[in-house]
């Protein structure tokens, strides 16, 4: 059968983010292998669709009125190992990567125990914590171009910087990632002290995306928040968390006009109080994408 026919209709997409907030989708499919995403990739092409691609949807802010294409959910998820590396699907769980490699004293990744992001996300974000970065043991990323066709980059052929990647820039879905890892006997030490400090750190219960700025060059975007007296700040559902001035949490009804108007408040009062200019991190995704 085509792809096609698996496509659904006004699928709420508030439950696919972990703000928990956002409209319907026009259209939705759930896509598990390199293949169908060939295949989908293909049809979006020659139907000419707009359409928005998502992992875990933990760095996603939904648009209220939901998204007026085709969302495809990211769920290929194989794991391997070849040729000495860890060759894994881009819908894979990074935070269960991290935690499995390490159980096996594989070292490199346990930074991403914790990160609540899928392996293709993490890759275009450039996710990283504890300074390590996604692309520091990265080796090779698979992705599919807009005709459809599988091509496997090196990473010397990409570029990545902080919570940056090509593929920012590019029309591209990423679909596998190849890791070298090394052998670390302390690894499963290291990455349980990584969740520890996380969780004691971090509004990890509560919904939110992330950080919701990324660290200006002079430091954490976090303490320049707390330092201004926005922790606990609110604007309609939406929340600075009290426990970490980067985060903004939903409180359970927050929409996300309330989300960027609060994160609009706390940038101008930083760049009041502090004259720095922070910038977004969390991406939000427009309902109607432009011509
Ligand atoms: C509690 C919490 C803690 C977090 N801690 C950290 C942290 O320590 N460090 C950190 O860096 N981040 C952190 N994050 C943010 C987030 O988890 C990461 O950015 C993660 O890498 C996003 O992955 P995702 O699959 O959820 O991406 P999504 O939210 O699904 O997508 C994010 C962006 O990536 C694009 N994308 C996703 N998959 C693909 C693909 N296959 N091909 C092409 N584009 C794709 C999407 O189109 C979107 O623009 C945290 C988030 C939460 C909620």
């Amino acid at each position: 059968m085509p792809i096609e026919t698996r496509i659904e209709r006004n699928k709420p997409l508030k439950n696919l983010s972990t703000f928990g907030i956002g409209g319907n989708a026009r259209q939705f499919i759930i896509i598990h292998t390199t293949e169908e995403m060939q295949e989908i990739r293909e049809y979006i092409s020659r139907e000419k669709i707009p359409f928005w691609i998502i992992g875990k949807g933990s760095n996603s802010l939904f648009d209220d009125r939901g998204f007026d294409g085709l969302m495809i959910l990211n769920k290929i998820d194989f794991i391997e190992f070849d040729k000495g590396e860890l060759h894994v699907g881009a819908g894979y769980s990074f935070s269960l990567l991290g935690v499995q490699m390490a159980r096996k004293k594989w070292g490199g990744l346990e930074f991403a125990s914790g990160i609540p992001g899928s392996v293709g996300g993490a890759i275009y974000m450039n996710a990283g914590a504890s300074g390590v970065e996604t692309c520091d043991y990265l080796s090779a990323v698979g992705y599919i171009d807009k005709e459809g066709n599988f091509i496997e980059k090196k990473k010397e052929e990409l570029s990545f910087s902080y919570r940056t990647s090509s593929f920012q820039s590019m029309d591209k879905i990423i679909v596998s990632g190849r890791f070298k890892l090394e052998k670390v006997d302390k690894a499963r030490e290291k990455q349980l002290k990584i969740i520890e400090y996380r969780t004691a750190t971090q509004p990890y219960g509560e919904k939110s995306a992330g950080c919701i700025f990324r660290n200006p060059e002079s430091g954490s975007a976090g303490a320049l928040i707390e330092a201004c007296g926005l922790k606990g700040k609110r604007k309609g559902g939406a929340e600075v968390s009290t426990l970490h001035g980067n985060f903004i949490v939903n409180r359970g009804n927050a929409t996300a006009k309330d989300v960027l108007e609060l994160a609009a408040i706390v940038r101008e009062e930083v760049r009041k109080k502090r004259g720095i200019e922070l910038e977004i991190e969390v991406n939000p995704i427009p309902y109607r994408l432009e011509k």
